[in-house]
C-alpha cells in the first residue's frame, strides 16, 4: 500500500550507542558493525536516529554475530515502530484512563504537533495493549527470549506523557531488545516499582546481570531493594545532562561577565564612522570580530558558550597585540 501522507521531516538528531562493551557471550571486546539509521515521531519531533551496532567477533563465541542494538533504544520507540513509545503511552492513557474514541485521540496528538493519521493511532492502541497483556507468567516466552544470552540486562524505563497522570513502566531486556513486562501504574513510588521488578526477577529462568535506567532516586532505591549488589548503570544521555548542570551555570555566569567588558564596542565604532582610510577599515573589522563573538552560542554541555566566547575573545585580543607590537605601542 502506498503512503499517502508525505513522511515527515527530522526536527532532532539522536546518535545512541551501546553502554555495554564486553560481550554478553565471551567478556571479549564487542566491536562497532553498523550503523542503523530509523526515524522515530516522538511528542517532542520527529527524531532522525543513529542506532549504533554492536558485535561479537568471536567465532568460538555463543554469541558470535549476534547483534547488539543500544539500551536507551528500547526507552525512544519499540523496534520496528514508527513511532515513539512515549506516543503510545499517551494513546493508552487517552483511551483507558480518559476513555477518549480513536478520533478523538487523533485530534489531541494533532492538537499536539503529533504528525499522524486516524489509521495509525488505532494501530498504536493495539501496540500498547498487546504491551500491556505481556505476561511473566509465559514462562516459554521467557525462556525464548533468553536462552541466547543466559542473563538479562534490565532496561527500566517511567513514561509519563503528562505530568500527574499515568506512569507507563517498561521493563525491556537489553540484550534481546524484548519488552519482558509493562504496566501503567498512577504513580512512581518505589514500593510499585519494586514489586514489578520483582515480578520479572522471580519469572526469568536466568539471572540480571545488570540494570540500566536513567538513574531517578524510585527506580534506583527498588533496584536496591529487589536486586542488592546487581551493577546499575544509568543512560549516558541523563547522566552527562545531570552532571553538566553546574557547569552550565557557572559557564553562564562567566559569559555574561565576559559581555560586560566588551561593552564599549559601540562608542568606537561610532568615532570611525563615515572613514574611509585603511586604520578605520581595520578598526570596523575588529569591532565585527567581537559582535560577532557574542552572538555566536555554544552547544552545551560539550561546547559551553562562555568558553566559546573566551576563546573568540583572547584571539582578537591577540591580534590587536600583534598589530601593536608591530607598530611599537601597546594596547591597554
Ligand atoms: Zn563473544
Amino acid at each position: 500500500m502506498t503512503r499517502r501522507t508525505a513522511r515527515p521531516e527530522p526536527t532532532r538528531e539522536l546518535e545512541l550507542t551501546t553502554s555495554t562493551r564486553r560481550c554478553p557471550g565471551c567478556d571479549g571486546p564487542l566491536w562497532a558493525a553498523y550503523t542503523n539509521r530509523r526515524t522515530v515521531v516522538a511528542l517532542d519531533g520527529v527524531l532522525r536516529l543513529a542506532v549504533q551496532v554492536r558485535r561479537c567477533r568471536d567465532p568460538d563465541c555463543p554469541r558470535f554475530g549476534v547483534p547488539l542494538r543500544p539500551e536507551q533504544e528500547g526507552r525512544v520507540a519499540l523496534p520496528e515502530s514508527e513511532f515513539g513509545l512515549d506516543v503510545i503511552a499517551l494513546v493508552g492513557r487517552l483511551r483507558h484512563a480518559e476513555h477518549r474514541s480513536v478520533p478523538e485521540i487523533h485530534a489531541e496528538l494533532v492538537r499536539r504537533g503529533v504528525p499522524i493519521c486516524v489509521r495509525s493511532v488505532g494501530n498504536l492502541l493495539d501496540r500498547y495493549d498487546e504491551l500491556l497483556a505481556l505476561s511473566c507468567s509465559d514462562a516459554a516466552r521467557l525462556r525464548r527470549i533468553t536462552a541466547e544470552a543466559g542473563r538479562v540486562i534490565l532496561a527500566i524505563d517511567g513514561l509519563q506523557p503528562d505530568v500527574g497522570h499515568e506512569v507507563l513502566w517498561v521493563l525491556r531486556d537489553a540484550l534481546s531488545g524484548e519488552v519482558l513486562l509493562a504496566r501503567s501504574l498512577l504513580s512512581s513510588r518505589q514500593d510499585d516499582l519494586a514489586e514489578l521488578i520483582d515480578e520479572v526477577k522471580a519469572a526469568l529462568p536466568v539471572p540480571i546481570a545488570g540494570v540500566v535506567s536513567d538513574g531517578q532516586t524510585s527506580i534506583r532505591n527498588a533496584v536496591r531493594a529487589v536486586l542488592d549488589g546487581v551493577p546499575h548503570q544509568l543512560c549516558h544521555f541523563h547522566y552527562l545532562r545531570e552532571a553538566a548542570t553546574p557547569i552550565y551555570e557557572a559557564d553562564r555566569h562567566a559569559k555574561v561577565q565576559l559581555k560586560k567588558k566588551v561593552r564599549a564596542i559601540r562608542p568606537i565604532e561610532r568615532k570611525v564612522e563615515g572613514r574611509e582610510d585603511d586604520e578605520a577599515e581595520v578598526i570596523r573589522g575588529y569591532c565585527a570580530a567581537v559582535r560577532s563573538a557574542l552572538t555566536d552560542d555554544g552547544r552545551p554541555p560539550l561546547d559551553a558558550s562562555g568558553l566559546k566566547l573566551q576563546g573568540r575573545l583572547a584571539a582578537v585580543a591577540a591580534s590587536l597585540d600583534r598589530v601593536g607590537a608591530k607598530r611599537g605601542c601597546r594596547r591597554n
